[in-house]
């Protein structure tokens, strides 16, 4: 997949200022149907891989908005490319939206979370796992 050993996924932002290396394979894929993914894309919902944070390694400047108590939300400075997410529910992790990931096709979703606000136009028949909020949240 890559030409560098251990190297599984490589990611770009929009105009290459960030790279990012992952070592490992994603713990879960999942598309995020929330208001506050749908402003930072712009996109209609957010399809995440769920690294181990150390298994990933950034090159270039990387920009945090903390969008809400305990989430930070990573961004390139130059083009404004939404790059991961990080959130204290979910320590040890870096979610890395999908778009950045150079080998985005390699990615096989899970489940949709927060399909409680999900646009009423996006149908997606996938026949994956569904989740009113995060799975977290529902137990
Ligand atoms: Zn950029
Ligand atoms: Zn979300």
């Amino acid at each position: 997949m890559s030409e560098k050993d251990g190297v599984h996924f490589t990611g770009r932002c929009l105009c290459g200022a960030v790279k990012m290396e992952a070592v490992a394979d994603p713990l879960w894929v999942a598309h995020c149907h929330c208001p506050s993914c749908r402003k930072m894309t712009g996109a209609a919902f957010a399809t995440y891989a769920g690294f181990d944070k150390s298994a990933v390694q950034f090159t270039g400047e990387v920009k945090r908005f903390r969008s809400s108590p305990g989430v930070n939300r990573h961004f390139c400075p130059t083009c404004g490319a939404a790059i991961s997410f990080e959130g204290e529910a979910w320590p040890g992790e870096l979610h890395m939206h999908a778009g950045f990931i150079d080998q985005a096709d390699k990615l096989v979703p899970d489940s949709h979370v927060y399909v409680r606000t999900e646009l009423k136009w996006a149908h997606l028949d996938d026949g994956l796992e569904r989740h009113e909020t995060f799975p977290s949240e529902e137990h």
